[in-house]
C-alpha cells in the first residue's frame, strides 16, 4: 500500500482517486470544491485541507486539474515545497506542452521525479479504471509510474521524454477533431444527395472513408453502434473539451512552425459551435452545426 497525494477530484480525478483507494492505497485527497472532496471521502479517500498537506507524506502525487495555469500554480506554490524528495509526481491533466515541459524541468531542478501522463477516455473510463495513459518522462520514471497508472487504466504507453505525453494526447485529439468534422459533413452531404444514412454508413464504414469517428462514434442517432448521438448528444466527450484540445494542438504547432490547416479548421468550427451554446454537448453534435439544425 502506498501513500498517494491526489489533487483535483473533478469529473475525471474523482473516479481515478476512487480506483486507487479501492485497490488499497492510502489516498490523501484535496480539491477546492467541497462537493468533490465529499465524493472522494465516500469513495474511500482521506480529505485534507490543502495540496501541500496532501503531498506531505506521499510516495506518489497525482494531479488532475483543468489547465496549464492550475498545474503550474499547484506545483510551484504547494507541491514542490512540501513533497518528500523520493516521491514520484504524475500530472494527468491535459495541458499545453510548454507548461508540461517547464513544470517537469522545474521538478528536475529540485531533484524531483516527474512525468506528464494525460489520459484518453472520458468520465466512464475514469470511473471504470479503463483509461489510456500517454506518459512523458525518462524510462526510469516511466517504470515507476506504470504500476500505479495501471490501477486506473487499461493501457499505459511511454510516449518519450518529458512533455511527450501531452504532445501525443493533443496530436491524437487533433486527428479526432478533424475526422469527426469530416465524418459529420459527409453524413450531411450524403443525406442532401439522397443517400440513406444507414446505407451510407454500411458502405463508408467498410470503405476508405472509414475512421474511428465513423465506425465507433457515429454522429447520427440510430446509425452504427450506440453513441452519444443516441442520447441527444449528452454525456461522452464535451465539444468544449475538444475545443480546448484543438487550441492546445494549434498553439503547439505554432510554437514549432508546423502547418496544421485541418486542425485549425476544426478549431474554428468547434469555436463557432461553442459560441452558439454547444460547448456542453458531446463533440459529435457538431453535425448539427454542419447540417444547419443546431438550436441552442
Ligand atoms: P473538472 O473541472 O471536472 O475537475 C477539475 C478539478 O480540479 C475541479 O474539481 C476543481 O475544483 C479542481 N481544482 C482546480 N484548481 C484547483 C486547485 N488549485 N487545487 C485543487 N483543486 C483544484 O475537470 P475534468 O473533466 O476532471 O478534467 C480534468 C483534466 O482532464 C482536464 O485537463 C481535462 O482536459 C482532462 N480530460 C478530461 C476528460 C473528460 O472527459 N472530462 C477526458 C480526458 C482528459
Amino acid at each position: 500500500m502506498a501513500t498517494v497525494g491526489f489533487i483535483g477530484l473533478g469529473n475525471m480525478g474523482g473516479g481515478m482517486a476512487a480506483n486507487l483507494a479501492k485497490k488499497g492505497h492510502d489516498v490523501r485527497a484535496f480539491d477546492l470544491s467541497k462537493d468533490a472532496l465529499d465524493r472522494a471521502v465516500a469513495a474511500g479517500c482521506l480529505a485534507v485541507g490543502s495540496a501541500a498537506e496532501a503531498v506531505a507524506d506521499a510516495e506518489f502525487v497525482v494531479t488532475m486539474l483543468p489547465a496549464g495555469q492550475h498545474v503550474r500554480a499547484v506545483y510551484e506554490n504547494e507541491i514542490f515545497g512540501a513533497v518528500p524528495a523520493a516521491a514520484l509526481l504524475l500530472d494527468c491533466s491535459t495541458i499545453d506542452v510548454g507548461t508540461a515541459k517547464a513544470v517537469g524541468a522545474a521538478a528536475a531542478a529540485k531533484g524531483l521525479a516527474m512525468v506528464d501522463a494525460p489520459v484518453s477516455g472520458g468520465i466512464a473510463a475514469a470511473n471504470g479504471g479503463t483509461l489510456t495513459f500517454m506518459v512523458g518522462g525518462s524510462a526510469e520514471h516511466f517504470a515507476r509510474a506504470e504500476p500505479l497508472l495501471a490501477l486506473m487504466g487499461k493501457a499505459v504507453i511511454h510516449a518519450g521524454a518529458n512533455g511527450s505525453g501531452q504532445a501525443a494526447k493533443i496530436v491524437n485529439n487533433m486527428i479526432l477533431g478533424a475526422t469527426m468534422v469530416a465524418t459529420c459533413e459527409a453524413f450531411a452531404l450524403a443525406q442532401k444527395l439522397g443517400l440513406d444514412p444507414q446505407t451510407f454508413f454500411d458502405i463508408s464504414s467498410k470503405a476508405s472513408g472509414q475512421s474511428w469517428s465513423m465506425t465507433s462514434y457515429c454522429p447520427l442517432p440510430g446509425v452504427g453502434p450506440e453513441t452519444p448521438a443516441d442520447r441527444d448528444y449528452e454525456g461522452g466527450f464535451a465539444a468544449g473539451l475538444m475545443l480546448k484540445d484543438l487550441k492546445l494542438a494549434v498553439e503547439a504547432a505554432q510554437g514549432v512552425g508546423a502547418s496544421v490547416p485541418m486542425g485549425g479548421a476544426a478549431e474554428h468550427l468547434y469555436q463557432a459551435f461553442a459560441n452558439l451554446g454547444g460547448a456542453g454537448k458531446d463533440f459529435s453534435a457538431i453535425i448539427k452545426l454542419l447540417d444547419g439544425s443546431f438550436k441552442a
